[in-house]
């Protein structure tokens, strides 16, 4: 007899069904799963693992690395506010004290009658319009006090946040400057049709003509990951996109996905016809759940228009759709192949490489993973040229680039350059003044000076994904290193243990440095910290995580000095505190038991 709790008419059931019990998506079921029933309940999977028939470990371990998915029960209403410096810098903290107080509970605990959890999250998306928040996956930005109170007593009253004023929900484009690309009068089905006027050959060969790099921040060419693609053996091909954003401060997909999806879509439509894929896959960072009824909207609109399905544009044989799966808050999947993974509904591990996704990626099947404004730019090229494009910008950084700008700036939003503009004048553009750093490129980037302001956003000099963060005068850099410390100790996937320790380990120093209990030695120890994490850590991450202590301490050493009342080193991490346990157990607490100077 079939389990009641499986059955086609269950609320699981109709999940599993709608997805055809199939492992790859898992990660799509558990997120259903929670949206449904609040959390991942251990009778939830067990009905899972009875109709998916996936081992009970897989799905634990997969609803246990994605850090919106629970696994222990949370607040009806769960709060996360955004944690970026800059939604510091917004005085998020006051809000969410200030919400903590209304409910008498703490940052990171459920209340007692189950009614809201409170806690933070890495950067929400939303720094041109922060401080921001997500309740139950829904985004609210511009939060003031005032609608901190209105939250709080919708909360009480248990108003579903369905039913919340809209006002709350709105994100603004805020495109301030625009170039080609947000300037482009594009009409949907005009590139694809340009495209199959070339043929996959003619429109391969604009693309390496035009010189496009990846715009995900490692510059790789387009049309030679495209023709490696083309080339692989498999038996079949897909196209990903990857609008899983998560590098702190950055929103321009964001904005491409709000104003330009029929141009994202149409992009990997036009890649699919280079590589000869059929099936293509939107990977959208979980942040970004509202977009996703939208986003669907926009794909079914297109079938209806002959722009996805079969035969597109009437053209025999060309036959190819997308579909959207959402992340659910781990910024390691933005890695091309920790995407592939989770799009096959594991955990998001980075793979070993090679072999690359380009011969080896969805399901080992040869796969083009391209970021969002790649593919745009993918639309202008089809219609007007390699050529025409690749008179834009500069020789080895051709076209132009999205910056999303936020900080300490009047005009926060998006701009549109040709690659080769300074520093210094997109500074001037955005009305920055006093201007003490720029952090270019997320928590992993650069933090330049001012007398590096007339330096390029190129892949030459500064190669960016499009983060750009002001700080003015006013601004701690060692606060600033400290936030994107902690962002990484927090997004550490936990696969490699340099990494997982190492960037804990990173966090308790410069949290011993703001308890004034640092001493110069500490920088030598971070040093050697970055060696060994640079060296033994798996992917970048691991890599760039102690990039941004070690650019503030050369750049704004005096932020870290002021700090150091110590002339002995003080180890961050407490060894004698930390086997007080195994004290407690052992009932052994004379001298030899214990770690320290005085029993040295
Ligand atoms: Fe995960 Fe960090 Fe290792 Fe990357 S370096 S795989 S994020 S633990």
């Amino acid at each position: 007899m079939t389990d009641p709790r499986i059955g086609a008419g269950s609320p699981l059931g109709a999940i599993v069904e709608r997805y055809g019990a199939d492992p790859n998506y898992l990660l799509q079921i558990l997120r259903e799963v929670q949206e449904q029933q609040g959390w991942i309940s251990p009778d939830a999977i067990s009905t899972l693992e009875a109709a998916m028939d996936v081992p009970r470990t897989k799905i634990e371990a997969v609803a246990g690395f994605y850090s919106f998915l629970y696994t222990e029960p949370v607040g009806k209403y769960r709060v996360l506010f955004s944690d970026n410096i800059t939604d510091r810098m917004l005085g998020n903290m006051a809000l969410l004290d200030r919400m903590a107080a209304h409910f008498g509970i703490k940052r990171g605990e459920v209340s007692q009658d189950g009614l809201v959890s409170i806690d933070t999250t890495s950067c929400t998306g939303m720094c041109d319009q922060g401080p921001a928040m997500l309740v139950n996956t829904r985004a609210i930005s511009r939060l003031t006090a005032e609608r901190i109170d209105q939250i709080c007593e919708l909360i009480r009253k248990e108003v579903p946040v369905d039913h919340w004023p809209c006002g709350f929900f709105q994100v603004t484009d805020n495109i301030r400057r625009a170039d080609v690309l947000l300037k482009d009068g594009f009409k949907p089905g005009e590139a694809i049709a340009a495209a199959l006027a070339l043929g996959s050959d003619g429109m391969l060969e604009q693309i390496k003509a035009s010189n496009l790099r990846g715009r995900g921040g490692a510059g790789f060419h387009t049309g030679l990951k495209w023709e490696l693609c083309r080339k692989a053996a498999g038996t079949d091909h897909y196209v990903v996109c990857n609008a899983d954003e998560g590098e702190p401060g950055t929103f321009k997909d964001r904005v491409l996905l709000t104003s330009c999806a029929d141009q994202v879509f149409e992009g990997m439509t036009i890649c699919a016809s280079v590589i000869n894929a059929r099936r293509g896959f939107l990977y959208l960072r979980g942040e970004y759940r509202y977009l996703l009824e939208p986003l669907n909207a926009v794909l079914a609109r297109r079938r209806t228009q002959g722009l996805l399905g079969k035969a597109i544009q009437g053209k025999q044989g060309f036959d190819f759709d997308i579909e959207i799966h959402l992340g659910a808050g781990a910024y390691v999947c933005g890695e091309e192949s920790a995407l592939i993974e989770s799009l096959e509904g594991k955990r998001g591990t980075p793979r070993n490489r090679p072999p690359f996704p380009v011969t080896s990626g969805y399901l080992n099947q040869p796969t083009v993973v391209n970021n969002v404004e790649t593919l745009l730019k993918t639309c202008m090229i089809a219609r007007k040229g390699g050529e025409w494009y690749a008179k834009l910008g500069t020789p080895k950084s051709t076209g132009t680039k999205l910056l999303s700008i936020s900080g300490d700036c009047d005009r926060p939003g998006i701009y549109e350059y040709e690659f080769g503009v300074t520093v210094a004048q997109v500074l001037a553009d955005c009305g920055a003044y006093n201007v003490q750093a720029v952090q270019i490129s997320g928590a992993a980037g650069v933090c330049i000076a001012p007398d590096e302001f007339e330096r390029k956003i190129a892949f030459e000099d500064i190669p960016t994904a499009g983060s750009f963060m002001v700080f003015n005068n006013s601004r701690d850099m060692f606060e600033v290193a400290r936030n994107f410390t902690h962002f990484f100790a927090h997004e550490s996937c936990g696969f490699c243990t340099p990494c997982r320790v190492g960037t804990s380990l990173l966090v308790n120093m410069m949290d011993k440095l703001e308890a004034g209990k640092g001493s110069p030695a500490d920088f030598m120890e971070i040093k050697d910290l970055n060696k060994h994490l640079f060296k033994l850590s798996h992917c970048g991450l691991g890599h760039s995580a102690c990039n941004p202590v070690l650019e503030t301490i050369a750049k704004f050493r005096p932020a870290y000095e002021r700090r150091l009342v110590h002339k002995n080193f003080v180890p961050a991490f407490d060894l004698d505190g930390a086997l007080a346990p195994a004290r407690r157990l052992t009932q052994r607490d004379d001298a030899a038991a214990h770690f320290g100077e005085e029993h040295e």
